[in-house]
């Protein structure tokens, strides 16, 4: 295999996120195909005994298997790293796998992590179960004040972890300030880039130094496959996350991989117009709802904050109704969204996350982080936002709103 000419990333690394995302790693086979292939092999054969010696040692290079290497998987791998303007990127099994990989591959016993505390629920139940369990300690802060993040700093602290937009909460957090705090202190920033993506939000241009994915959402777009994402330096994914992935194995399978390829192909498009539909809807159920939190209105108290660091507000916003039967009940009226805890689709989609994403957070957690029972999150897909309208309009009237 070849790259096609013009490929070469050290003379296209300059190319812009949408170009990256139809163009960047593409690495086509002696037939020329257009499109991807898809190689779903676990694994590879060698003409002599001695290749595959001298790959395993790596003298050579060329796939091994398929934990190791894969040239779907790689191709993927190598476009989410340009997008993100990272040097090197590996993906994972799940959103979820990511996020585990990207903070048990740098951490031991005796280390400290500071999270925010608005976070998708199993990224909590990481930083508040699992972390624990393995004798790595862990302050859970609000991540919208700056301070905090350096008042929670010790001398064990290894990593900073957060998302912005924060899920369901829509907290923002000020990455240039909190990743400079972490780089200052020799603290690895982990960010998880999941309501954005490289073509909205690009955390590296901040300052962050890993940035982790559920590529299940906008990168892969349609609801189809689960996939996750890590990026970071070529030493940080080189020595310190790959040896702990390829013994542990997260991976992504090729043909979900090849399924985010495809989706890729249209994440600036669609995170665009799934962006502009989200500030049309939010504009109308503003309105209607006694509050909602929506980046892209100036009533979140951090719109201006959210809007330097993105270029588009996102398809994904909350707002909050009386109680959490009244939540239900509009939920339950709703005819053209449907009731779905998954976001990033190009369907609307909308959850209770107290019931749904949240139900592994302690109760406690949720009130402290905001996530009320009369809570709803809603994935803007791109459907006419007249057509959306038109259906909260009735749905927010039957609940008397
Ligand atoms: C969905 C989500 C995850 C988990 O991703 P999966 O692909 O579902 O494992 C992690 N972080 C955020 C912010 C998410 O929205």
């Amino acid at each position: 295999m070849k790259k096609t000419t013009g490929f070469d990333r050290n003379t296209t690394r300059h190319w812009h996120p949408a170009t990256q995302a139809v163009r960047g790693g593409t690495w086509r086979s002696e037939h020329g195909e257009t499109s991807e292939a898809l190689f779903l092999t676990s694994g590879y054969t060698y003409d002599d005994a001695e290749t595959v010696a001298a790959r395993f040692a790596g003298e050579e290079t060329g796939m091994t298997y398929s934990r190791l290497q894969n040239p779907t998987v790689a191709m993927l791998e190598e476009r989410i790293a340009l997008m993100e303007g990272a040097e090197a990127c590996r993906t994972q099994a799940t959103g979820m796998a990511a996020m585990t990989t990207a903070l048990l591959c740098q951490l031991s016993a005796g280390d400290h992590i500071v999270a925010a505390k608005a976070a998708f629920g199993s990224c909590r139940w990481l930083v508040d179960q699992l972390c624990p369990r393995f004798g790595i300690e862990t302050t859970v802060i609000d991540g919208r004040d700056n301070d905090a993040w350096e008042k929670a700093i010790q001398p064990n602290t290894k990593v900073f972890f957060f998302e912005t937009p924060a899920n369901p909460t829509m907290d923002i957090v000020d990455m240039k300030h909190v990743c400079g705090v972490a780089r200052a202190h020799g603290i690895t920033s982990v960010v998880d880039n999941a309501f954005a993506t490289a073509v909205l939000q690009r955390p590296m241009d901040f300052g962050a130094d890993v940035v982790a994915y559920s590529a299940t959402k906008l990168m892969e777009g349609q609801g189809r496959v689960l996939a996750g994402a890590v990026c970071g330096t070529e030493k940080f994914i080189n020595d310190v996350l790959l040896p702990f992935q390829r013994n542990t194995g997260p991976n992504l399978s090729p043909f979900n991989a090849w399924v985010v390829l495809k989706g890729l192909e249209t994440l600036d498009l669609r995170a665009r117009r799934q962006s502009e539909n989200a500030l049309a809807v939010g504009k109308f159920v503003e309105k209607r709802v006694p509050k909602i939190l929506h980046p892209g209105l100036a009533s979140h108290p951090q719109h201006n904050l959210a809007m330097s660091q993105m270029e588009a507000c996102g398809p994904i916003f909350s707002f909050i109704l009386e109680d959490r039967k009244q939540a239900m009940a509009f939920l339950n009226a709703l005819q053209l969204v449907d009731i779905s805890n998954n976001i990033g689709d190009s369907r609307s989609l909308c959850c209770h996350p107290a019931s749904t994403t949240h139900y592994s957070v302690s109760a406690e957690a949720r009130a402290d982080m905001g996530v009320v029972d009369g809570m709803l999150r809603i994935n803007i897909g791109l459907e006419d936002p007249r057509d959306l309208i038109a259906d909260l309009d009735q749905a927010l009237t039957k609940v008397g709103l």
